[in-house]
């Protein structure tokens, strides 16, 4: 189908971004990898009067590192946080996305703002405690991404602000893993789980994050299941008995693929199977 008219500009700074954002008022739309956009605007779900295309400003893109942890440019696409190892489970995620032409379009600003529970980077910038950064009229502010989603689709980022970057720690020493679900490979998940385990000397879990994908309106952290393993045992039955609540407090939608009871289950065995694997990494 093709999209409803729209105008198109191009600036070349953040600032020129931001205004052109405020005087095209509320239809005025960011673009970045078109991924999300494009398909919702070709099926006439979405008809921005204007796209503000953030490819031509410099510096929104790559990976450095800073302060113990991982900035990463918004429009820094996921292939490039695929193959970036030190970033343990947010590449093992990255990596599932959809296939190499959407890994090489799609970025990770985009996929954050656009709050999809279903897309893979979400939970994982949650099980992280990362952050973004946004300019808008106001200047810079960081956002946390516990108070970063808010319901299906909908974020705390105004619709005059940008994301310009996103804060992950380095997570060194601890051992990662992403276990996704789907019917065909390339698929978006129907349910996924990631795990980050750090050990203690004794063996015993010092730290542990475990990130849920489309479980919820939101992705979500099973803190349950968090809770169940920091500061004990990290042996196959205390494993197994932990991941029977990965589905606590959660409420995936039913859909054509499954019920939401056939979603829990898929999130429990994707949690024991993420947690075997990250804890032998770690
Ligand atoms: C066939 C297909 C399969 C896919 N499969 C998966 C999958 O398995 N897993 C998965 O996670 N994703 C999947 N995706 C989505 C893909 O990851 C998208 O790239 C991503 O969701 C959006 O990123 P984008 O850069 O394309 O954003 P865009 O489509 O350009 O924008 C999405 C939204 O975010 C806003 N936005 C973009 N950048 C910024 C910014 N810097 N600051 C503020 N707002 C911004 C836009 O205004 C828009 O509302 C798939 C997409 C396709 C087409």
């Amino acid at each position: 189908m093709i999209p409803a008219d729209f105008d198109y500009v191009a600036p070349e700074s953040i600032e020129d971004a931001v205004a052109a954002l405020r005087d095209g008022g509320e239809d005025a739309k960011i673009i970045a990898g078109g991924h999300s956009l494009l398909p919702l605007m070709k099926l006439r779900l979405a008809a921005p009067t204007l796209l503000v295309d953030l490819r031509r400003i410099p510096g929104l893109s790559g990976i450095e590192r800073s302060n113990g942890g991982y900035k990463l440019g918004a429009m820094t696409c996921h292939h490039l946080v695929a193959m970036e190892e030190g970033l343990g489970a947010a590449a093992l995620a990255a990596a599932t996305i959809a296939d190499q032409q959407v890994r090489n379009r799609g970025t990770i600003g985009g996929t954050l703002a656009h709050g999809d529970p279903a897309s893979d980077m979400p939970a994982l910038l949650l099980a992280y405690d990362g952050t973004v950064s946004v300019t808008g009229p106001n200047g810079e502010r960081e956002i946390a991404a516990a108070d970063l989603f808010e319901d299906y689709l909908t974020t705390s980022i105004g619709d005059d602000e940008i994301i310009t970057s996103v804060t992950l720690p380095a997570l060194e020493g601890y051992g990662h893993a992403y276990q996704k679900f789907n019917r065909r490979q390339e698929d978006w998940a129907m349910a996924a789980v990631s795990a980050s385990v750090k050990k203690a000397s004794d063996g015993s879990c010092e730290d542990v994050r475990v990130g849920l994908t489309h479980m919820a309106s939101v992705p979500l952290r099973a803190t349950a299941v968090e809770e169940a393993l920091r500061g004990g045992g990290l042996d196959a039955n205390t494993i197994a008995h932990a991941a029977e609540q990965a589905a606590e407090g959660t409420s995936p939608p039913a859909d054509l693929n499954a019920t939401a009871d056939y979603k829990r289950h898929l999130a429990r065995v994707l949690c024991r199977r993420a947690l075997e694997e990250a804890v032998a990494g770690a």
